[in-house]
């Protein structure tokens, strides 16, 4: 079982994913928790790469290729071992947050992100996407509480809403696997939606 979480920056998805593995663990499966980019030792070391704002600005297509590199890492030492020995893997972000960040928020053509996703995984899809959706001002506004970041404007701002009408548009195309979560609330108002969402879609 492979559950992703997706959702634009602030939307709670790191938040989410701890419940999400406390509520598995009370079903008493075994739970692999993992992230992206990152997961494995190469993969975190090309996220600090990606972060670091010295090595900004990164150009778009160097950037593709390093999430790519971490990605394909990640499912080959990390997600597919931990799927073949029957272990719920449960991943903040995947190859939805490339498609929307890269393809709708940079403008790569959404085509080529779309090949080069599936070449680092293999094909690998996730069973089930929760997508936490938050108005952009929402989740830039939780940001700035936790991580002292500054208020964003003008082109920076543009780029988030882009992020956020992409996975919008990436859940209108796929419905049956990515579901709609609204985001807003406190995290216990967010968690009983995705209990809801996720028990059913378990017992079908
Ligand atoms: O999910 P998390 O907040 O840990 O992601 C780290 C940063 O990387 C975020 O600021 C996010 O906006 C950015 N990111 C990105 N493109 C991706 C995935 C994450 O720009 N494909
Ligand atoms: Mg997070």
């Amino acid at each position: 079982l492979f559950i992703t979480l997706e959702g634009p920056d602030g939307a709670g998805k790191t938040t989410q994913i701890k419940y999400l593995e406390h509520f598995f663990h009370g079903q008493g499966m075994a739970v692999v928790c993992t992230r992206e980019p990152g997961g494995t030792p190469l993969a975190e070391a090309i996220r600090r790469l990606l972060l670091e704002p010295a090595y900004t600005p990164i150009d778009g297509r160097a950037e593709i290729l390093l999430y790519a590199a971490a990605r394909a890492q990640h499912v080959a030492m990390r997600i597919r071992p931990a799927l073949a020995s029957g272990e719920v893997v449960l991943c903040d972000r995947f190859i939805d947050s490339t498609v929307a960040y890269q393809g709708y928020g940079r403008r790569l053509d959404i085509e080529m992100v779309r090949r080069v996703n599936e070449w680092a995984t293999g094909g690998l899809l996730p069973d089930l996407t929760l997508l936490i959706d938050v108005p952009v001002e929402v989740g830039l506004a939780r940001l700035r509480q936790k991580r002292d970041v500054d208020r964003l404007e003008g082109e920076e701002l543009e780029f988030h809403r882009r992020v956020r009408r992409g996975y919008l548009e990436l859940w209108r195309l796929e419905p049956e696997r990515i579901r709609l979560i609204d985001g807003r609330g406190t995290p216990e108002d967010v968690w009983r939606r995705i209990k809801g969402v996720v028990e059913p879609w378990l017992e079908a």
